[in-house]
């Protein structure tokens, strides 16, 4: 006991003297780094490599695709395992879907393998599954991140994250690449939709939540860890292209893409993955200032940072910075790469690293730092107690209970974006036409990531779930509805190939009917396949939309995409949208249910729809972005005008709001005030509103962003009910990032907005902290 209290008062002493500028230093356990101390003394400098190392599956054995399974090769294991000791094990096999028993076998014998090593250091298998385990056959689909932001629900979020982790487990996989926290406000990038949108607080905010349900609390056995994605400024390249250079000054990273990070990490976030592309021109596995200036010294950082896919080879092959592959080891490592996800070459990776070390280019004070963080995270989750779960203990797997999880999630992202003469909800008895190339298959609902990589196989392994078409003749009828599809698909070609099927015998088919559902919007994708030429639909789907028109009945437009696709050459004319964003095995379910009143709509947009394919201002954004009163004799405006505002989503009922007031007419820059607003819903059907607070500086020294989210409530009414909601608003967290790279609260007032109505307070004196 003495010696235990002894021991603490000695880390928390060290602790302190060597984080002292660290405001939220993640934590660790004394009695932790004491194994992990003892267990790196014992290690050779070939084994503390191996333990930097990651390996893709498909190096130890081939899938056999008669049989569906995976064969592992007991020579390729010993060399891999035994041999390099390699420490970690990623993704799926190519081309055949494991299921969960399948997974377990799998895992098991590579477990086994490692086991044969000196020191039994547990292998870490690590899978993308950023809504649900959706690598494993049977798994729960949720919706993507940016539906899944588009509840603007956190603890939809949180149990999300926490299903996705038990069903991982029962996989015997404790370590998922999610969240996605990479700031979607640029809408041509192809990752938008693995986002939770353009705000950093909205994304903070959901991202701490995927990460307390994914982790909390971690070494149980229905805990995985998370690894934040992909720090840092990946998400906004200049020439809109995946794995491409951004050009952000700091400043600009600390105000917008840093904080989702740092409030992650400071929710204890155990693994981060670096931005497979380039910032400034530096790619960001050499950034040194980013990846231990920043992430492990300024953010106190505790976990480990693994490399994105063959990214220290790319310093060298694609980024032409290092001459061969053992200088870009030295220059990723040397930066602060804790673990090379390589994912092939694993000789070159672990002999060029012992070498280096050998000839002092890379200190032996590195690794020993790198290999700590890593075996800390394999201690925090148990491994070395529990290294493998089994499918048996895990009897919720792909259950009801989780199902009627992800239904919710599902339900609760759709956005009602229009809806003249309350077209919708739709009576029980409609007879529907329904059309479009989204209409009839699982994997536009799903998006990447989902049974394989680009998500393209979805349909081979989803016949017990729903389309859209199979959920609207359930809802409705079979009698009541028809199907003609217009517009196809190449399923066997790229995400954005589609060929006109029979328009005509859609336009002919809508008078027999009372509505047109028209489904529209992308294929699966991700990554640079999903790269994006043309912002609007394609040129098919226009021709369908516009076609649809013609037959005069009312139309519903679905839109099932990964990023907002410019719709407004037909919008004028259609009667009801709902973004249903990529919604999962349940969301053709919830639409459904949505179209016919029984669910009331409740999503609201995490990101900007823009009008125009050339107008892409998101809503954070300067005055000099909407000038819209010229002086004089000039007759010109440059408004902001997207199709819809970030925040935007209708329901089925209206809610009123009143009563907006803050506490304090001035406040310290220590101080806080409370702003409250009185909701109601003033219609007659219960539903879900999210009460948004914006806030805007109304003069800086750095032109100020018009209006930021710094809260938001989502609360459920009954009809004639009212409720009155209260945010805190720290003055420091208004401060805004300065050329220095300081927050900097001024003095002077702030706007506040809530719905239409506005409010406003001071602050009173200016800091730099
Ligand atoms: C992606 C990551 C992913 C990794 C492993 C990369 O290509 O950028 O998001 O986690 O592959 O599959």
């Amino acid at each position: 006991m003495k010696n235990a209290l002894v021991q603490l008062f000695v880390g928390l002493i060290l602790f302190t003297m060597g984080t002292a500028k660290v405001a939220h230093a993640q934590k660790t356990n004394p009695a932790t780094e004491a194994k992990i101390k003892a267990l790196v003394q014992k290690m050779t400098l070939e084994e503390k490599v191996g333990q930097m190392a990651q390996v893709a599956i498909d190096q130890l054995g081939s899938p056999n695709y008669a049989t569906k399974t995976f064969n592992l090769d007991p020579k390729k294991m010993e060399e891999i395992l035994v041999k390099y000791k390699v420490g970690s094990i990623l993704n799926t096999p190519p081309g055949i879907l494991l299921d969960a028993k399948q997974w377990n076998e799998v895992v098991n014998k590579i477990h086994e393998f490692s086991q044969q090593n000196r020191l039994k250091i547990p292998v870490i298998y690590g899978l993308d599954q950023v809504h649900g385990a959706s690598y494993v056959g049977g798994f729960t689909s949720f919706p993507q991140e940016i539906g899944q932001a588009a509840t603007w629900n956190r603890e939809l979020v949180r149990e999300g994250a926490s299903i996705a982790a038990y069903e991982s487990r029962a996989a015997n996989v404790p370590w998922s690449f999610a969240p996605v926290l990479d700031l979607g406000m640029n809408p041509t990038w192809p990752r938008i939709w693995e986002s939770f949108g353009e705000d950093p607080y909205l994304v903070g905010e959901m991202g701490v939540q995927f990460v307390k349900g994914m982790q909390e609390p971690l070494g149980n056995k229905e805990k995985i860890s998370v690894s934040l994605k992909h720090y840092l400024g990946y998400s906004d390249p200049k020439f809109s292209k995946d794995r491409t250079n951004a050009w952000i000054p700091e400043h600009y990273l600390r105000e917008y893409h840093l904080p989702p990070f740092e409030a992650a990490i400071k929710a204890g976030a155990r693994n981060v993955m670096v931005n497979s592309a380039l910032v400034n021109g530096i790619p960001g596995h050499i950034n040194k200032q980013f990846l231990t200036d920043i992430l492990k010294k300024e953010l106190g950082f505790t976990g480990f940072v693994v490399t994105d896919w063959q990214d220290v080879d790319n310093i060298h092959k694609r980024d032409r910075i290092a001459k061969d592959n053992k200088e870009a080891v030295m220059l990723c490592i040397n930066a602060g790469i804790d673990m090379s996800m390589i994912p092939y070459n694993y000789k070159e990776f672990c002999d060029n690293l012992v070498a280096l070390v050998k000839e002092g280019k890379v200190t032996q004070a590195r690794i020993d730092d790198a290999v700590t963080r890593i075996l800390r995270v394999k201690f925090e989750l148990d491994l070395f107690n529990t290294p493998l779960t089994s499918l048996d203990q895990y009897p919720k797997f792909g259950g009801a209970e989780f199902t009627r999880a992800a239904y919710n999630t599902a339900a609760e992202s759709i956005t009602l974006l229009k809806n003249e003469k309350n077209v919708l909800p739709l009576k029980s008895n409609s007879k529907i036409l329904v059309v479009g190339p989204n209409a009839n298959s699982m994997r536009p609902l799903n998006g990447g990531w989902t049974y394989t990589w680009q998500g393209d196989r979805t349909d081979e392994f989803t016949a017990q779930y729903n389309t859209i078409l199979e959920a609207i003749e359930k809802k409705f009828g079979k009698t009541n509805v028809t199907h003609v599809e217009g517009v196809s698909y190449n399923m066997k070609g790229k995400y954005h190939e589609d060929k006109v099927v029979d328009i005509e015998a859609a336009v002919k088919a809508a008078a027999a009917v009372d509505f047109v559902v028209l489904c529209l919007g992308e294929n699966s994708y991700t990554e640079t396949p999903g790269n994006l030429n043309e912002m609007n639909l394609s040129d098919n789907q226009v021709a369908l939309a516009k076609a649809m028109v013609t037959a005069g009945k009312p139309i519903i437009l679905v839109l099932n995409e990964g990023r907002p696709r410019i719709i407004s050459q037909f919008e004028p004319a259609i009667s009801a949208i709902l973004n249903i964003y990529l919604p999962g095995n349940f969301g053709a379910d919830a639409l459904a249910d949505i179209l016919a009143g029984d669910v009331n709509p409740s999503g609201k947009l995490p990101i900007t729809y823009p009008r125009y394919a050339n107008s892409l201002t998101p809503y954070i954004h300067k005055y000099s972005d909407q000038i819209a009163n010229p002086q004089g004799a000039y007759d010109y405006t440059a408004d902001f005008n997207p199709q819809y505002h970030f925040g935007f989503g209708l329901s089925y009922t209206t809610f009123e709001y009143s009563d907006l007031k803050v506490d304090k007419k001035s406040i310290e820059p220590n101080g806080t005030v409370n702003v409250s607003v009185t909701v109601k819903n003033s219609g007659n059907v219960e539903g879900k509103e999210v009460v948004q607070l914006f806030i805007g500086d109304v003069h800086a020294s750095l032109s100020p962003d018009v209006k930021r989210l710094r809260g938001f409530e989502k609360i459920f009414l009954k009809p004639g009910e009212s409720k009155q909601v209260t945010f805190a608003v720290a003055a420091k967290d208004l401060a805004f990032i300065n050329l220095q790279n300081k927050r900097q609260l001024e003095a002077g007032d702030f706007k506040v907005d809530i719905d239409k109505l506005t409010a406003s307070f001071s602050v009173t004196k200016t800091i730099v902290f």
